[in-house]
This record gives structure tokens, sequence and C-alpha cells, in this order.
């Protein structure tokens, strides 16, 4: 009966029983805590044999613990920073092996593209001002600067790999991290 409570315990987690891992040791951790909040559970309903005998029962644990693992490498294989980095160095993407370039190098391609969208706000500025210079008209110019951010974004993503820096963690990190400073509690 009880095998069968937490067999429907862990089966109903069709999802993970965690949000936003972020890194691989998260998704351990949040497993580990998982499973002793599993323990915790057998033990605190009397069936401490259950959860030293049981082989099912750790069976369960294991699969719920591996299928949240193997979510958070499915999600981070398809993250964008994976994705980037596949088509950066496969033979029929850029070619481009990432530690073929400095951090300098990277940094310089991020930088081009921030002159690149700096250029486009500049006409921008034009046609607030009225001033004449511009080939493209306000609505093909904003399109450009959707590209050219994208573009920084694409090259400091690389960059960051470079670095050895997941940008989409230690984003959230900081943000935390200053909100905190500043007391900011988001609603
Ligand atoms: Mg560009």
């Amino acid at each position: 009966m009880l095998e069968q409570q937490l067999s429907d315990r862990v089966l109903q987690t069709t999802s993970c029983p965690w949000e936003g891992p972020r890194t691989y040791d998260e998704a351990r951790a949040a497993h580990e805590g998982f499973k002793a909040g599993l323990i915790a559970y057998a033990t605190a309903i009397g069936h401490v044999a259950l959860r030293e005998e049981n082989e099912k029962f750790r069976e369960l644990m294991d699969e719920s613990g591996w299928r949240c693992v193997k979510a958070y490498e499915r999600m981070k294989d398809q993250s964008f920073s994976a994705r980037n980095l596949r088509r950066c160095e496969a033979p029929n993407g850029f070619n481009h092996k990432l530690n073929s370039w400095s951090l300098s190098d990277w940094m310089t391609a991020t930088a081009g593209e921030l002159g690149e969208a700096a250029n486009v706000i500049k006409k921008l500025n034009r046609v607030r001002d009225g001033i004449p210079g511009n080939k493209e008209s306000p609505e093909e110019l904003r399109a450009m600067l959707e590209e050219e951010l994208a573009d920084v974004s694409i090259y400091l993503d690389l960059l960051a790999q470079a670095a050895g820096v997941n940008l989409e963690a230690a984003v959230e990190a900081k943000f935390a991290k200053t909100s905190a400073k500043i007391g900011y509690v988001e609603g």
C-alpha cells in the first residue's frame, strides 16, 4: 500500500520537482533533496523497513532522479548557448572552434556588433532630429537594430563560453545579487 502511495507520488511527478536548475550540480542537489524528502516521508509514516529494504522503492527514487537529470541534460543541450556553440564549431556551421579565438578576439567581435548597433541608432537619431543622410527608412532601421542587438547577444554568449561562463546563470545570479542589494522583491 505504501509502495503504491510512493509509486503514485513519484509517477505523478511528470516534470521535475524543481524549477530552473542552472547547473548540473543544482539539478543533482534537487534530486538528492527530493530523495531525502521521500525517505523522510516513508520514515514519518513508519515504514523504515521499506526505506531500507524495498528495492522497488529505491528504483522509484532513482527513476525519478534519473528523469530529472536527463530532463536537465536535454534542456541544457537545447539551450541557446549549447545551440550557439554547436553551430559555431560544426563543420556544416562556422567550423570555428571556440578555443581557436582568444577572449580578446571574441570581445572584438562582440564590440564590432555593438558598434553596428550604435551606427543604426545614430541613423535613428538622424530620423529623430530631421537630419539627412540615411539610405534606409525608419522601419528598415528598426529592423536592422533588432538584428544587430541579436548579433551582440550571439557573440557575447560565445565570449562568455570562451571564458567558461554560463551567461544565463551569471545574469540571473547578478540580477538577484543586485536586487538583494537594493532590497527589491519581485512581485
Ligand atoms: Mg551585425
